[in-house]
């Protein structure tokens, strides 16, 4: 059936995958970063094996040919991996990609132009489209947008209530971000559960953080914006906040625009209100009595809960909650602390399945409980593996 190589260009590394789009095989997996600094790094996994390697890395050109030579190297070989096409991840694909696309010269413009919107991501993405494609000049490759499964949220969910013309002018709106985590977790819970009309809240908790409102497989809220600031408390970045903060930084402590997008973005959530930005960092202090911690997990934990039950008032019910990402199916304790009090929403955790040592998707509410508490491992790579298989099949077909 062939492989698919997936891609994800940040501004100054590559992370890779080679993967089988019907089993999930992952034939390897690698990381180039630190590009254009003096200590560039590579790690390649094959087979549970590991080579790394220190070099200074010029530009995305020299990580892409690394990662060629590190899979002649180390195997296993692209000339006889099947390779059927290279799906890239692409953060912004605002109203125009709204699908899976196989990118042309056009489609690599659109990524461009947008982005304003995206300014620390789209343009990392588009070169490592453009250095893909002369590197693998005879494979289709194909644009998954981050923003693709939101684009068509209802109107009220999407429009933010600010003067209409602005708003056009500008391009403003909720355009959502993690799509492909949350599609990919709606899926695989709906088929967990065998109901294909479930309304569900997806929470992905990494890094970043968001949270979706999913009715029979579509989403109808999500909880980041125009940009992924909005929403829940997350590792660096203040989820929710009063837009007239803004105000009152530049014109009380005379900071400057970047100046504020650093605050808002790098240096608040967990980060700024316990020091630390790692959930099992802030866990371990809050749990040993300090109290800048236990507020920011107290925090953290508030905003999922007002969500929860926000998003079930939207879809009017709610049949299942899913965590997913490195804190969502990790931290026995942020899951519980989230959900505490909701038992009026049907939601009832069975405490022994939620902190059993277990990885992989599960069901962690109690048998009888109204509404389903699961934990389902976020694959975002295989999802853009299979979307990449169709489209590139529907170009050979075509
Ligand atoms: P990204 O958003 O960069 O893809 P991940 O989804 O991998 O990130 O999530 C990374 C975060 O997951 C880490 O910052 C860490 O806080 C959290 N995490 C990982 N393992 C655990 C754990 N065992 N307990 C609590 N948090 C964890």
């Amino acid at each position: 059936m062939g492989t698919v190589l997936v891609i994800n260009s940040g501004s100054s590394s590559i992370k890779y995958e080679l993967i089988d789009p019907e089993s999930g095989e992952v034939h390897a997996v690698g990381l180039i970063e630190r590009i254009g600094e003096s200590t560039g790094h590579a790690r390649h996994t094959r087979d549970g094996r590991t080579a790394e390697r220190d070099d200074p890395i010029a530009d995305h050109g020299a990580g892409l040919r690394l990662v060629i030579d590190l899979f002649n190297e180390h195997g296993p070989e692209l000339a006889a991996a099947e390779v059927i096409g290279v799906g890239h991840r692409v953060v912004q694909g605002g109203e125009r990609i709204v699908e899976a696309t196989l990118i042309d010269d056009d489609v690599l413009t659109m990524i461009e132009e947008l982005s304003p919107l995206a300014p620390l991501h789209n343009p990392a993405n588009a070169t490592g489209i453009r250095v893909a494609r002369e590197l693998f000049p005879d494979l289709p490759h194909v644009a998954v947008c981050d923003t693709a499964f939101f684009h068509d949220l209802p109107m009220p969910a999407r429009t933010y209530a600010i003067d209409r013309e602005v708003a056009a002018a500008h391009h403003i709106r909720r355009y959502g971000f993690h799509g492909t985590s949350h599609e990919y977790v709606a899926g695989r819970t709906a088929a967990m559960l065998g109901r294909d009309d479930l309304k569900q809240v997806v929470l992905h908790l990494g890094n970043g953080c968001s949270a979706s409102a999913v009715v029979a497989g579509r989403p109808v809220e999500t909880s980041m914006g125009l940009t992924p600031l909005e929403g829940l408390v997350m590792g660096t970045r203040t989820g929710d906040i009063d837009p007239a903060v803004v105000f009152h930084l530049a014109r009380e402590a005379g900071l400057g625009v970047d100046e504020i997008d650093d605050v808002l973005n790098r240096r608040s959530g967990l980060k700024g209100l316990s020091g630390h930005n790692d959930m099992r960092e802030v866990t371990r202090l809050a749990m040993s009595g300090d109290e800048r911690a236990r507020l920011a997990l107290d925090v953290y934990t508030h905003r999922i809960r007002k969500y929860v039950g926000a998003y079930a008032a939207t879809m009017g019910g709610l049949d299942a909650v899913t965590f997913t990402a490195g804190v969502g199916e990790n931290s026995a304790l942020v899951r519980e602390e989230s959900l505490a009090g909701l038992g009026f929403l049907g939601i009832e955790l069975d405490p022994v399945a939620n902190r059993a040592d277990a990885s992989g998707e599960r069901i962690i509410s109690q048998p009888d409980s109204p509404t389903t508490v699961l934990v389902v491992p976020t694959n975002e790579e295989l999802s853009i593996a299979r979307q990449t298989r169709q489209v590139a099949e529907s170009t050979f077909d075509g």
